[in-house]
């Protein structure tokens, strides 16, 4: 007996093909059958106005910590995302060295760690999986090996490249962890400590994933001035092992640079020409989100948290970091505080800008102390991206859409701050905000946010509805669909989305979550 029957809605099956009227049945959390059915079902869901789609798989997150301290996902699962892929940037928290070392590592990923409260009581990425699994999901999850744990587990935080017996240790570690059914490894490479990996680091650690057939997902080096050396120095990396490459949040920054996204996809196209695989994530903003520490030079961020604040303090080190902020045109008004230290939160939501002036002092002098006394836990929002640059990412055929965001409630622990809209209204937004521009259909739109996801990560039976495959499904208003999350009022959930399916389970019903941990860990 078919246990759930749409009927009456509009089908986008997620390939990119035009939108048909057809039933779509479930039972045991697959999907059993795909057309006009004249069928029984033990519940018949009338989805009359709605379209309905596979469940969006967000191929760029940083819910690694989030969704342990909310399984119910609530941020993400609201905007018909029903797969998170963690690990990204880098950033990861596993494997987790033991000791000092762990909080080292702790305090680098501290703008994803918003609940002190979780103990990281994991080694490996096959045990944090477990504590995962344990607490429970409403979306799937897929995971990356962050590249930070694994560079500050074997060589630290000092800016020495790593010897070879290191490389060796590294790619060994990356072995292990990547068996517990990681779906690839990502790199941050403005990030300290990985932004002192070698090229034969880099190299060798791609080489490992490479023999799992994993993505090398990497934020690159510099999306400014220094884009296109940036893209060079990753598909160096992609021609010299053949590792399949997935560049993180691809658009430019900076109004001088603007309009230069044209030939990084250049390069990217020809990479594809020469028969390498290359394809590139991007969200539907203009501003980015990351630790204001990602605007000090590499020098000034060495050490680890605690020896980078201190040097904050050190009289002799504040003009040289104040003059390459000159150089390299930061704008303090573009820059707004997103997440802080208990204590500093009348900061939240407030420009350096702002918040300098209302002191009377520099806004250089005031983000030095700002970074001094709260390291890596300072998060940013920071415009300075361009609409038409994002735009014509997602025209491009090899754009795939990530959030770069989290899983967070507004009514939780993880509700803190003034986060990125983006981890509440990505996909809506897409689908509202964006279609309708040339080259991005609806039916493009939901393709890009589904299948072109899944056949990069290789997950074989979601991402399309079809039969055979995982009931991940949202049902949708093309009318009503909407993101209500802005830069000032983020903590808000989008509109127009009833029913969000996940493995044949009802998350959210007529736009309540049913608050059942529908989703489970997929594994590699
Ligand atoms: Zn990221």
């Amino acid at each position: 007996m078919i246990q759930k029957l749409f009927k009456g809605g509009l089908v986008a099956d997620g390939t990119g093909s035009a939108l048909a009227r057809v039933d779509v049945a479930i039972k045991d959390g697959q999907i059993v059958d795909v057309g006009n059915l004249d069928v029984s079902a033990d519940e018949v869901i009338d989805i009359t106005n709605l379209i309905l789609a596979p469940g969006f798989i967000d191929i760029h997150t940083h819910s690694d910590l989030t969704l342990l301290s909310n399984p119910l996902a609530q941020s993400k699962i609201r905007q018909g995302i029903t797969t998170e892929v963690i690990g990204n940037c880098g950033f990861g928290v596993a494997p987790n060295p033991v000791g000092e070392a762990s909080d080292l590592l702790r305090a680098a990923v501290a703008y994803l760690d918003l609940d002190p409260e979780i103990k990281w009581d994991w080694t490996d990425l096959a045990g944090y999986l477990k504590v995962l699994e344990k607490s429970g999901t409403s979306v799937n999850v897929a995971t990356l090996v962050g590249h930070i744990p694994i560079h500050a587990s074997v060589v630290g935080f000092g800016k020495d490249p790593a010897t070879p017996q290191e490389i060796k240790k590294m790619q060994e570690l990356l072995r292990e962890n990547m068996s517990a059914g990681a779906f690839g490894f990502s790199t941050g490479l403005n990030y300290s400590p990985v932004s002192y990996a070698s090229q034969e680091e880099l190299i060798g650690l791609a080489t490992v994933v490479k023999e799992f057939d994993g993505i090398f997902a990497c934020h690159m080096r510099e999306y400014g001035d220094d884009l296109m050396k940036s893209m060079n120095e990753l598909l160096s990396i992609t021609r010299a092992t053949g590792v399949r490459t997935q560049i993180s949040h691809l658009v430019t920054f900076g109004k001088r640079n603007w309009g230069s996204v044209s030939r990084a996809l250049e390069l990217l196209d020809q990479a594809n020409q020469d028969g390498f695989e290359v394809d590139a994530d991007v969200y539907p903003y203009i501003a980015g989100n990351c630790p204001l520490t990602q605007l000090l030079p590499y020098w000034a961020q060495e050490g680890g948290d605690t020896v980078m604040r201190d040097r904050m303090k050190d009289k002799s080190a504040r003009p040289k970091i104040i003059s390459h902020w000159i150089e390299s045109e930061v704008i303090w008004s573009n820059i707004q505080i997103a997440n802080v230290i208990p204590g500093r939160e009348d900061l939240i939501g407030r420009k350096i800008s702002d918040i300098a002036e209302s002191l009377s002092i520099e806004p250089d002098i005031l983000a030095l102390d700002l970074l001094g006394d709260m390291g890596n836990a300072l998060g940013i929002i920071a415009f300075g991206r361009a609409e038409s640059d994002v735009k014509s990412v997602y025209a491009h055929p090899r754009s795939i859409v990530g959030s770069d965001g989290q899983s967070l409630d507004p009514n939780g622990v993880t509700g803190s701050g003034s986060p990125h809209p983006r981890s509440y209204g990505c996909y809506p937004r897409l689908l509202s905000g964006y279609t309708g521009t040339p080259g991005i259909s609806i039916e493009r739109a939901i393709h890009i946010s589904t299948q072109a996801a899944a056949n990069k990560l290789r997950i074989k039976d979601r991402g399309t509805i079809k039969i055979g495959n995982k009931a991940d499904l949202v049902a949708f208003n093309p009318l009503e669909i909407r993101d209500l999350a802005t830069y000032e009022q983020p903590q808000q959930f989008p509109i127009g989305i009833p029913h969000v399916i996940v493995n044949g389970e009802f998350a959210i019903r007529d736009g309540l979550h049913t608050e059942k941990l529908t989703g489970e860990i997929i594994r590699f």
